[in-house]
């Protein structure tokens, strides 16, 4: 549903360009990348699928929609955190489409971290290729159990000093792109004596380096043309040059990246809620059963209703979260309470429209059964649930003031009665 934000001029008119890519470039090709494609080999199809990225990438750069959220000295539009909202928001309608602007996931949080804690030497090096899109790039924090996970102190992984090198020693998992990535952004412990949480530190791994060995794409539900690999990184040397930001700031320095990237994470996937809606609306409006067409039955519409309702409410609290966040470098709470609310709501959404779409929302020939299968991870990745609500309660029950006045009317037991009826 159309609905003013008042978001940036800026914003507003790079959503409209972003719009009209969308409708005549991307979704007339979606089908070829996802589901519908006719069946061939797993590397045909991957062969296939890279290559019509290309070729929309070309056509993103052309019409001025490429990267928007880079600035103009690394090939993007300079777009303000503000300006992005909307713009992210009409990329999230096609899972192709983030890929052929450049605004998925795991580049665009790299990129990001790259173009914010980088030196010089290796924003040349790295960032450069990156937004150009001749490289690409994958975030390897998590480790299998006992590692970490959604306790990041947890991690297990160390990084050893020798020299003027640090030789990267553990076992990953889930680094989205991590089979096909050229530079691995690595987390890993640096200082096993300090909190745990300014005991890591990044590095900038090239994936040839000796002892990197990707062990296998983790076999998962949800297709968007990305691996997800299980990394072993064994005495694994790179130059104390390759250390990305502060040694021992590691997990500060993710956070900044994280922060962000949950935020644009929601808008894309507020994106893929709303193009299900109105892929669920045409149906209703054509299909017909008992007599009438759907859109008439009134159990639908509500179901409708509810999901508009609902899902202005995450666009909500994404626009509040984002412009706490460029305020005040922080939000950690509005934050979380956005992504936790924005996955629930999308995946909702998104189950409704398979239910109204009946078998159809279950084939390919609707991007809807894509949707579904792609917005499960939501609510595990870039924190768990309950990992945000979490956060939330701490803010709610340990730093906001408790107020005991508020029980002055309370019954409490009378204890200065005596038991036994003395
Ligand atoms: C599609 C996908 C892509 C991913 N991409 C990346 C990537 O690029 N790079 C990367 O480093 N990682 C990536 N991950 C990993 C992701 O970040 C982790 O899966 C996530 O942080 C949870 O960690 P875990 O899997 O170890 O779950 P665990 O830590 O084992 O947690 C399991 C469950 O326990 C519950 N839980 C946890 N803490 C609490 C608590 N305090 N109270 C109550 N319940 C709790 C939650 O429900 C959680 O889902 C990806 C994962 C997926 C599925």
């Amino acid at each position: 549903m159309k609905m003013d934000y008042r978001d940036t001029e800026r914003g507003a008119e790079v959503a409209a360009r972003t719009e009209a890519f969308l409708e005549e470039e991307v979704l007339p090709r979606e089908r070829e990348w996802l589901g519908g494609r006719d069946a061939g080999s797993d590397s045909d199809r991957q062969a296939e699928g890279e290559a019509l990225v290309e070729e929309l990438r070309e056509e993103a750069r052309e019409r001025d929609v490429f990267a928007p959220q880079l600035s103009e000295e690394y090939g993007g539009l300079g777009l303000a955190f503000e300006d992005l909202l909307p713009v992210f928001e009409q990329a999230g309608r096609s899972i192709l489409a983030t890929r052929a602007m450049h605004v998925a996931a795991p580049d665009e949080g790299n990129m990001h971290i790259l173009e914010l804690a980088g030196t010089e030497a290796q924003k040349e090096r790295w960032l450069g290729p990156l937004a150009r899109g001749e490289i690409t790039s994958g975030f390897s924090m998590t480790e299998p159990a006992q590692g970490g996970g959604s306790d990041p102190k947890q991690v297990q992984t160390t990084a050893e000093r020798d020299g003027d090198e640090y030789v990267i020693t553990g076992h990953k998992w889930w680094t989205t792109q991590g089979s096909e990535a050229d530079l691995l952004v690595v987390v890993a412990r640096t200082d096993w004596e300090a909190h745990p949480y300014v005991g890591c530190s990044l590095f900038l791994v090239p994936a040839d380096t000796a002892g990197v060995e990707i062990r296998r794409d983790v076999p998962h539900i949800g297709e968007s043309g990305l691996s997800h690999a299980e990394i072993t990184y064994d005495h694994v040397r790179v130059p104390e040059e390759n250390m990305l930001g502060a040694e021992n700031a590691g997990l500060a320095v993710a956070q900044q990246r994280l922060g962000p990237a949950r935020l644009t994470h929601c808008m894309r996937f507020i994106g893929m809620a709303d193009r299900a809606l109105d892929v669920a609306k045409a149906y209703m409006n054509e299909r017909t059963a008992f007599g009438d067409p759907l859109i008439e039955k009134q159990a639908l519409r509500f179901d409708i209703s509810d999901a508009e309702m609902r899902l202005h409410a995450a666009r909500t609290m994404v626009r509040h979260a984002a412009r706490t966040l460029v305020a005040d470098g922080e939000a950690r709470v509005e934050v979380a309470m956005s992504k936790v609310f924005a996955a629930e709501t999308t995946q909702d959404i998104i189950d409704t429209c398979v239910q109204i779409c009946g078998g159809n929302g279950i084939g390919k020939d609707l991007p809807l059964a894509d949707f579904y299968e792609n917005v499960r991870a939501f609510r595990i990745v870039d924190g768990a649930d309950e990992v945000h609500l979490r956060s939330i309660a701490k803010r709610a029950l340990d730093e906001d003031e408790i107020h005991p006045a508020e029980l002055e009317y309370l019954t409490r037991f009378r204890e200065d009665l005596s038991v036994g009826g003395e």
